[in-house]
């Protein structure tokens, strides 16, 4: 085993003692500390890095590799240091204790994304160690708040210090390239390209306030209420995006069943819980999430309020819009709380061949094939608004049985330590040959 192999899985722990719970109100720790691992790694072995606070504590590590081929654009990995918060008395373990048991590394961040993180160093490590450059320039990125929308970490780096990312074209960060065995002879490797856009809409309605024992047929809870109502039973048809219709059809090859548009479920069947990642991905949804209005059980409110989550696919925004204007009736109006757009790229060109490759020369059994993620990740907005074509790409090979899916924000989250070690050898073909 290489050295890289060897120390992944303790880089990985050391990060997990780092707590860096991001509660999404500025009350947690931050991601210094897990920062200052990162920078104390490179550091031992010669690498400089930059780091930049966009609020005391909230920490981001960068540092550029220089290519041997400066005419190349440049890549950006990246991963995020923050982890959601972790309830100890729901776990099996300390969350924060890093413990290495039955060859996973539990706690918080094992998945989501302290395995990517720690594959990033250990890769760098080696490079620097054994005076290896790549051929592009790539910068690496230990980001902070990906888990409360990126605003002290992407967004602030994307918006006051863009030439860290200078060159830049694509970049990979989480979550994709994990496995999905079919039979021990045919693993298919999951690589993210596309991610839904997000539209949280507050519900606005005007009505005329007035006493609850009084006619009233300008009642705004009533009118709020059918809006809500109307959204959320909305029955949103299935639409298959490109990247949807390809992934249903290298799932329904890989495990001999037929594709049927109008039935695509046989196929998500396959996939077990990883339909948690994708199930959604088949068609809009606009999920309502909380309502408010009134004081006292007598008085009519002049004015009530609902929120609707509302994830629209790629390349029907527009339409989506359109429909729930519809929904929403003359006299409610919506605003938006948190408006993301959706993602899509093709799964094609040379990254895409090297990442195939990579997976190909570690596992003879691996068919990369791509698919739309139904959350969101830092590859949205900010770096996209830079012009950057993001993959979810952190090669994991995991047990056939794992619940994956479940690990990302779950209890009892951990990782395999053969997959760590997978994806160091997975990661560094990548880089090193790209
Ligand atoms: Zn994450």
């Amino acid at each position: 085993m290489t050295p890289a192999e060897l120390e992944v899985a303790d880089l990985c722990v050391e990060l997990i003692r780092a707590d860096s719970s991001n509660y999404g109100d500025g009350s947690g720790p931050g991601e210094r500390a897990a920062a200052e691992v990162v920078m104390a790694r490179l550091a031992e072995v010669g690498i400089e890095s930059t780091y930049i606070e966009s609020e005391p504590g909230r920490g981001n590590v960068i540092t550029r590799v220089e290519g041997t081929d400066p005419s190349l654009p440049a890549l950006l990995v990246h991963g995020h240091l923050d982890v959601v918060p972790a309830n100890a008395a729901d776990w099996s373990v300390d969350p924060f204790a890093g413990e290495v048991r039955d060859g996973y590394i539990w706690g918080r961040g094992a998945v989501d994304m302290k395995d990517m993180d720690a594959m990033m160093l250990a890769v760098l490590r080696r490079f620097k160690r054994e005076g290896l450059r790549p051929r592009r320039d790539m910068v690496f990125a230990w980001l902070a708040d990906e888990e409360a929308g990126g605003v002290y970490g992407a967004k602030y780096l994307t918006a006051n210090h863009p030439g860290l990312f200078e060159g830049v074209t694509e970049s990979i960060s989480e979550v994709g390239g994990y496995s999905l065995e079919v039979d021990p002879s045919l693993r298919l490797y999951l690589i993210e390209t596309a991610q839904k856009g997000l539209a949280w809409m507050k519900l606005v309605a005007d009505g005329t306030a007035g006493h609850g024992s009084m006619l009233n047929d300008d009642n705004a809870v009533t009118e709020v209420a059918r809006a809500v109502a109307r959204i959320g039973g909305h029955d949103w048809p299935l639409t298959y995006t490109p990247t949807v219709r390809r992934f249903l059809t290298e799932v329904a090859d890989a495990f001999g069943v037929p594709f049927d548009e109008n039935d695509p479920q046989p196929i998500l069947d396959q996939i077990g819980p990883l339909v948690r990642f994708v199930g959604a991905t088949l068609r809009n949804t606009t999920n309502p999430t909380q309502l408010g209005a009134g004081y006292k059980s007598n008085v009519i409110p002049g004015q009530a309020t609902a929120v609707v989550d509302g994830r629209f696919l790629p390349g029907f925004e527009e339409e989506f819009f359109k429909t729930i204007d519809g929904l929403l009736g003359p006299k409610v109006r919506r605003e938006f709380v948190h408006h993301d757009i959706a993602l899509e790229t093709t799964f094609d060109g040379a990254l895409v061949e090297s990442m195939i490759a990579a997976l190909k020369a570690e596992d003879p059994a691996a068919r990369a094939i791509p698919y739309c993620m139904s959350g969101g990740t830092d590859n949205k907005t900010f770096f996209a608004d830079l012009g950057v074509r993001g993959f979810g790409f952190v090669p994991l090979r995991l047990p056939a049985d794992m619940d994956f899916a479940s690990m990302f924000h779950g209890v009892d989250e951990r990782v395999p330590v053969d997959a760590l070690q997978f994806g160091v050898r997975v990661l560094d073909r990548l880089l090193l040959n790209y």
